[in-house]
């Protein structure tokens, strides 16, 4: 649903404005926003620091368990073989990609982890949701980025 993923998009803006490359996700379930993440590997000095990361870590932590069966994940830009697993393993339902990801996309643009049939656990994909606005505040950034950097 669209409100959810303006959601995820006001967390990559959160990341913006921290200087972080713009991801946002959030987490929802019983239609409730539970968890939200963005960005954090430069503030955090870490890079499993991704959005989806925190959004999981924090979904977890409120429902008490890994386990976040019933719950969709709305993510504005198509997750890394990392996230992906992490989706994997967390035993998500359904995840909304905005923007698609050709150079490290890992749910159909070089790796297609979620929907793997060997796994135990198949997450239901879906694509191009507000797909413009999630690239464009990449864009955005980057563009900003190459203009500082000259
Ligand atoms: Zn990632």
């Amino acid at each position: 649903m669209k409100k959810y993923m303006m959601e995820a998009l006001k967390e990559a803006e959160k990341a913006y404005n921290m200087g972080e490359v713009p991801v946002g996700a959030v987490i929802v379930k019983d239609g409730e926003v539970i968890a939200g993440g963005h960005n954090l590997t430069e503030t955090q000095k870490d890079p499993t620091c991704h959005a989806e990361m925190m959004a999981i870590r924090q979904a977890a932590a409120l429902l008490g368990g890994w386990r976040l069966s019933g719950c969709d994940m709305y993510v504005t830009l198509e997750p890394c073989a990392m996230c992906a697993g992490a989706i994997v393993w967390s035993r998500i339902d359904n995840l909304y990609i905005g923007a698609k990801d050709p150079k490290s996309g890992a749910c159909g643009s070089i790796f297609q982890i979620p929907t793997e049939d060997r796994l135990n656990h198949q997450v239901r994909v879906s694509y191009g949701l507000m797909e413009e606005e999630c690239s464009k505040i990449l864009k955005d950034f980057f563009a900003e980025l190459r203009k500082k950097k000259k």
